[in-house]
């Protein structure tokens, strides 16, 4: 390879590193859980899994895991359209769409392949995407791949969201879409759906919400935030993911109306041109919603750990960002004090994250915190407890 390109490479790998932005990986030799072990042998607490039910090791999802497995095979080695598509595709289908209440849904090999396919079929030149500026990226880039006239609305600013709409029916649009995350990753905001719903309804938009960090978890039945909320069907278009609350493995999902699910099937290039999902996770998933949907033992053991993990941090002088979700993301700044917070956690058994650009704004650092069902009092306690230590030992409160 070119010498001369390599050490472009390795120049942009050390200006990573000297900002304090490099991102290390850590190995774990465990299943994903509340406790995990790491590769040094020492046992963690795990405060940074999108395991919000604790459903990634579940012993039934496990099984139907293992018995689809064993009766369907590895893969499928093609796409669905060819010879990809097995009876548990169409179940794991319909089941979303029931869960979710909307006629019928498609899955993808991850969300961010349905957001990548979903702007891009289903808007053309003459219309328009209105999207949430904390959007995830996959929404970003979904709506970069389309042609659609694109506006962005200050992070659930309803002011904002109205002056682009007037000025997206004023550029003359033929079809307005509102994009917004349900709960927005980094923050864990709720967005104000019904406020958005009513705003599409006087401009005559349509509401596209990306539930990845609540479907299973929030709402009745885990329904997610247009449950939560209260917009319910209100909301046109939800999309999803396998690969967090419901079972953590992987594969993505779009409910909507018959005629969106119909056409996203002919012309949604991820879904055309990648390989159809493994029947074990097919399976896995399948059994996780059913989990899920029934699990109010589980929500609830969720928002308990929340709400003590929530009060005592903030008592003990740690900036959060307020909310009401198992996203609690705790403000430090400075991408290396966040590295530096992450590593004195580390050394007490605590393991967490720290997010600093470009994942989230320059000068926005934070170590993100996520509450599990998998984790128990015990473990939130010794969570405290060393969150209150690290905090102190580097000044952070
Ligand atoms: C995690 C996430 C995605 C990506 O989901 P995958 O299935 O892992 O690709 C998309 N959107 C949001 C809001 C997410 O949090």
């Amino acid at each position: 390879m070119q010498a001369g390109f390599l050490d472009h490479l390795t120049r942009t790998l050390g200006d990573i590193d000297a900002a304090g932005l490099m991102k290390r990986e850590r190995e774990i030799t465990t299943a994903q859980s509340g406790r995990i072990s790491l590769r040094d042998g020492r046992q963690m607490i795990n405060l940074c899994a999108n395991n919000y039910l604790g459903l990634a090791d579940h012993p039934e999802i496990r099984m139907a895991a293992a018995e689809a497995l064993g009766a369907y095979g590895f893969g499928m080695a093609s796409v669905r359209f060819i010879c990809g598509t097995l009876d548990l595709h169409r179940e794991l289908e319909q089941a979303v769409a029931k869960y979710l209440g909307k006629d019928d849904s498609i899955l993808f090999a991850a969300c961010f392949d349905a957001n990548g396919g979903l702007f891009e079929t289903l808007l053309a030149e003459e219309d328009a995407v209105i999207s949430d500026s904390l959007n995830h990226a996959s929404i970003i880039d979904g709506v970069r791949l389309s042609k659609a006239k694109r506006y962005r609305f200050a992070t659930s600013d309803m002011d904002d969201l109205e002056t682009q709409l007037k000025q997206a029916v004023a550029d003359g649009a033929r079809f307005r879409l509102i994009a917004t995350d349900g709960v927005f990753s980094m923050d864990g905001a709720i967005a104000k759906l019904p406020e958005i719903c009513g705003l599409a309804e006087k401009y005559g938009a349509l509401v596209m919400v990306d539930d990845c960090h609540a479907t299973g978890h929030l709402g009745p039945g885990g329904k997610g935030t247009p449950a939560l909320t209260g917009a319910g069907d209100r909301v046109d278009i939800v999309t999803g993911t396998f690969g967090k609350t419901l079972g953590g493995a992987m594969g993505g999902f779009i409910a909507a109306a018959q005629p969106v699910i119909d056409l996203l099937r002919q012309r949604a290039r991820p879904y055309l041109f990648s390989n159809a999902l493994a029947p074990a996770v097919t399976a896995g998933s399948l059994k996780a919603i059913a989990i899920a949907e029934a699990a109010d033992d589980r929500r609830a053991k969720l928002m308990a750990h929340t709400r003590k993990f929530r009060a005592a941090l903030s008592e003990a002088g740690f900036a959060l960002l307020p909310g009401e979700t198992p996203i609690i993301p705790v403000m430090l700044g400075e991408a290396q004090l966040a590295q530096d917070l992450a590593t004195a956690l580390d050394r007490r058994g605590v393991y967490v994250a720290g997010f600093f650009y470009p994942v989230v704004a320059k000068g926005k650092a934070r170590i993100r915190t996520q509450m599990s069902a998998a984790l128990e009092d015990a473990d939130i306690d010794l969570a405290i407890g060393a969150f209150i230590e690290a905090g102190r030992e580097l000044g952070v409160i």
